[in-house]
């Protein structure tokens, strides 16, 4: 990218350079007609036996000289205008190209990890069963890491199969009158039982219902919590609050932990992208999630909105029409 941009605003550079080179000589050229026109002038009429003639003829060259210049500055800025638009629109593609491609790599990087390290918690859970004779509590607790690492490798799957249906635009939805309060709760214990102790809840006694697809709207409200317990430290606490504001069911998930910068805060729905870079980042993911929460959302005629938790994490809200 930088050997890019170094050879790009060399060439821009040059050109510039040889356009003002260019302009340069014709107005230089234009004062030697100028010249020439004068001598001629000069031939033709003499001045001091008529004198109100010859600067009427000078004016007028004067004139057509002016007019020369104005005409060379007017089309000179036309062209550097047309140029400096045209380089900034290729610079931007250029730019996005090579960004979309960095983030597809991370993302190739970052698949493989996610794929391989719950396979290979599993088998070695799998072979640690095989192998020793354990209690039945031991064999509870393997038994238990295997179910959640494959909870894991199946919401992954399911990310990686809903957006690459989203790409080709053969995603079907299934619409119908859900409970989302009920579908927010069934989360809440799921994720409250693979993380004791982290999650509270507090929702409005009323149900409340929206018209939507519940395996779409099941893995936005999935991947809001599991971000909120990939970037907040253990043992901080994650608040659900689900509550009716105007039409809309109202979901808030607060987390104490890094919190997103504010120019960082559109970003992240953007698909692949994530904050940091890979030698920076501790913690492992695909740039889908909320990439596809933002999609599900919206084409539910929803919104969601990242905010500053206080004193410190991030507070993502989402909110459905209600039916
Ligand atoms: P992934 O978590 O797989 O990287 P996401 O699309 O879910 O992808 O999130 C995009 C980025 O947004 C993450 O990489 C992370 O930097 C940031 N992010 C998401 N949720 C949170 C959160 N609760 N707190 C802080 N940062 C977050």
């Amino acid at each position: 990218m930088k050997y890019f941009s170094a050879i790009y605003l060399l060439l821009l550079v040059y050109i510039i350079a040889a356009l003002v080179w260019w302009g340069l000589s014709l107005n230089a050229q234009s004062s030697q007609i100028f010249d020439q026109q004068l001598i001629n002038l000069r031939t033709q009429i003499d001045s001091t036996q008529q004198p109100l003639l010859f600067q009427k003829q000078l004016q007028a060259l004067e004139l057509k000289r002016a007019a020369r210049t104005k005409q060379y500055i007017g089309e000179g800025s036309t062209f550097l205008l047309v140029i400096f638009f045209g380089a900034a629109v290729v610079y931007n593609s250029f730019r996005r190209r090579i960004l979309l491609s960095r983030q597809q790599n991370n993302f190739m990087l970052s698949v493989t990890h996610e794929l391989k390290s719950p396979i290979a918690a599993m088998k070695l859970n799998l072979q640690t069963l095989e192998k020793y004779h354990l209690d039945e509590e031991k064999k509870h607790l393997l038994i238990d890491k295997c179910i959640q690492e494959s909870n894991r490798l199946n919401d992954l799957c399911n990310n990686m199969l809903l957006a690459s249906q989203m790409e080709g635009r053969q995603m079907k939805t299934h619409r119908e009158k859900l409970n989302f309060s009920e579908l927010v709760d069934r989360a809440f214990t799921d994720y409250s039982m693979r993380y004791p102790e982290r999650f509270d809840a507090q929702f409005s006694t009323e149900d409340l219902w929206v018209d939507g697809d519940p395996l779409m709207l099941q893995m936005a409200v999935n991947n809001l919590l599991e971000n909120a317990v990939k970037y907040s430290p253990a043992k901080t606490i994650i608040a659900l609050q689900l509550f009716p504001k105007q039409n809309f069911a109202t979901l808030q998930v607060s987390d104490e932990g890094v919190g997103i910068p504010d120019h960082e805060k559109a970003k992240v729905f953007q698909k692949f992208y994530r904050v940091g870079n890979e030698n920076s980042r501790k913690t492992k993911g695909t740039g889908l999630g909320l990439y596809l929460t933002h999609k599900i959302v919206t084409q539910h005629q929803g919104k969601i909105v990242v905010k500053d938790n206080q004193p410190k994490g991030s507070v993502f809200e989402i909110s459905l029409p209600v039916v």
